[in-house]
């Protein structure tokens, strides 16, 4: 059933499901505050996404006059952002060891060839102005710096190891604040409005199941990352790559979505991980900055015979040497030993690891822990330009759903927080230069098909269903874990391609297929691709892999 906002049903009779989250109740009462306001409003710019990038370009934008529309598919605060541990990389004046020149080298050579060098240049550079205005709106950084994986020095901002949730809370406070942003819990986007070429609208879903249309100048997709398809997953099972699946419906180009990287270190607790509340939960990269060490089921070190870098290789070589070392003696995980740093550095810079490692019975200062690579961070997805522009008129993307140049074929460890920050600098002032051209009002409680009158003639991107069964995501999860982890090949992604086509239509199969297609046609390995039966880099791949919807001919 299709509402216009300007018809909005209370929340009244709403039935609590068990799938709904403790923290999503919680916010229930925002959530109908936040409906009778959209039921009224006129907005500027509708972002999809919640999380860093989606908030601080909402917070821009709102400061600059814009009236600001956030859509969220579940709670607010639920996102990657919310756990990321580590921080943020930046060449800081603070940090007289470092320089920016040597962080864009270090990034680009991660990228292993793909990076846009004027990309890296641009936020690389532009990093430090944009970390002292988190500063300045209450983000609390610790006073050193971290250092991370391929990374030549200390150089990563952090709040101990909770710097994603230290980051969005000021974020959220700031933004929940400011009258002219209403944000949208519970609502997911389903599929983007066109007018002609240009993209005006969006379509959302709310908890009770009712769809709503919503018409602005500016549609951001801020709407993360697709981790989610992946049962063995650092990320929210919610992320499941909605917004490159939207993106793509839109007739926007798709980059280099074969390139997703693998987190070494996530905790495995064995047959009984199921029990576990937080079963896929991250052991951050800057423990082995730290000198944790990685040892077999045998408790021999390994990580040195795979590279002279060890446990600070790049992440996609550390994960292969640990599934290489599993394969080797046969067991189902490897060791992450911190047997060696002292308990004070310990309880100071790791608190959320080391408390939670100790939920589950280990202590860091005595006991191995048993860890194993997971489904990590989207390195491809929607193509843009440096300020977020997508191939499509009044559509950009930012954050964790885009692919802008800055990782190529490899994220460096902590790039992404910073690109989520500086890039919706970026965004913004790049919406901010344009007028009110969409040529479609943006008076969102009116339904844009039936407005008379009106020059905006909109067009629903996909027409089909775009729900489909749980059971066609579990279905997902497992042949994408099987068949498209760290090592794929032709045989493994056609099965899985065949599998996930006969799936109704939806938007993660959409992303799920992409993701496929794209790891098809790269017939070599780079980066976090490794395809075994291509394992060389050649360079006929030195490229990007682009898709785009092909566009059906009426005739
Ligand atoms: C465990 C973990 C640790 C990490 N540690 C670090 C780190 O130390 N440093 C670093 O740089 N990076 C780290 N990362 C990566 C980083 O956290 C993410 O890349 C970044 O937070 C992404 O931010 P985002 O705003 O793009 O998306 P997210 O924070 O993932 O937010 C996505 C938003 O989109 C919304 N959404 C999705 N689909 C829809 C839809 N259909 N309709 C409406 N809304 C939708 C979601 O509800 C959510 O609000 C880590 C990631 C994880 C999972």
């Amino acid at each position: 059933m299709r509402k216009a906002w300007g018809l909005p049903r209370p929340l009244r009779g709403l039935v609590m499901t068990s799938v709904m989250t403790i923290q999503l109740r919680r916010e229930l009462v925002r959530v109908m505050v936040e409906w009778s306001r959209v039921s009224s409003s006129r907005y500027d710019s509708i972002i999809i996404g919640s999380g860093i990038a989606g908030l601080n370009l909402a917070r821009k934008l709102s400061q600059a006059g814009q009236r600001v529309f956030i859509a969220a598919k579940e709670a607010v605060t639920e996102g990657s952002s919310k756990y990321a541990q580590g921080g943020v990389a930046v060449c800081s004046p603070l940090n007289p060891e470092d320089n920016c020149d040597s962080h864009i080298e270090d990034t680009l050579r991660a990228s292993k060839g793909l990076a846009n060098a004027d990309t890296v240049r641009a936020i690389v550079t532009s990093a430090w102005p944009r970390l002292e205005e988190l500063i300045k709106f209450g983000v609390n950084f610790d006073k050193d710096f971290n250092i991370e994986g391929s990374h030549s020095y200390s150089r990563v901002m952090h709040v101990a190891d909770a710097t994603g949730r230290a980051i969005l809370k000021p974020l959220l406070d700031k933004v929940s604040r400011n009258h002219l942003v209403s944000i949208a819990q519970g609502t997911e986007c389903i599929s983007l409005l066109k007018n002609g070429s240009r993209v005006v609208g969006a379509r959302f879903r709310n908890i009770t199941g009712d769809d709503y249309d919503l018409l602005a100048d500016n549609i951001i997709l801020a709407s993360g990352g697709l981790g989610g398809l992946y049962e063995e997953s650092t990320n929210p099972s919610i992320l499941t790559g909605d917004g490159i699946a939207l993106a793509y419906d839109a007739g926007a180009q798709i980059e280099n979505l074969e390139f997703v990287q693998f987190h070494p270190t996530v905790f495995f607790a064995g047959r009984s991980q199921a029990s576990f509340k937080q079963r896929n939960f991250l052991i951050t990269e800057a423990v082995r900055g730290a000198g944790a060490l990685l040892r077999n089921i045998n408790g021999e070190l390994f990580a040195q015979k795979y590279h002279p870098d060890a446990e600070l290789a790049t992440r996609d070589i550390v994960s292969r040497a640990i599934i290489a070392e599993m394969k080797a003696t046969g067991a189902d995980c490897v060791f992450l030993d911190m047997r060696d740093i002292p308990r004070e550095t310990l309880l100071t810079k790791f608190p959320n690891v080391y408390q939670t490692c100790r939920n589950y019975g280990y202590r860091l200062e005595r006991d191995l822990l048993p860890v194993r690579p997971a489904a990590h961070y989207t390195i491809g997805g929607i193509k843009t330009d440096i300020n977020g522009r997508t191939s499509v008129d009044g559509l950009w993307a930012l954050g964790e759903c885009a692919s802008n140049g800055l990782h190529g074929a490899n994220r460096l460890a902590s790039n992404s927080l910073l690109e989520c920050i500086v890039v919706s600098d970026f965004v913004a002032t790049d919406v901010l230069s344009l007028g009110a051209d969409s040529g479609c009002h943006s008076e969102s409680h009116r339904h844009p098909e039936r407005s008379e009158g009106s020059p905006c003639s909109v067009s629903h991107c996909e027409p089909q269903a775009k729900q489909s069964p749980c059971d066609d995501l579990s279905l997902i999860r497992t042949l994408l874990d099987k068949h498209v982890s760290l090592e794929r090949s032709a045989e493994g992604l056609n099965y899985a391609r065949t599998e996930i086509a006969k799936l109704a239509e939806s938007n993660y199969r959409t992303t799920a297929l992409l993701l496929i297609d794209s790891a098809l046609a790269r017939k070599e390995s780079r980066g976090t691709h490794y395809r075994s039966d291509y394992p060389e880099t050649s360079s006929d791949f030195e490229t990007s892999t682009i898709i785009t919807k092909p566009i059906t001919q009426h005739v």
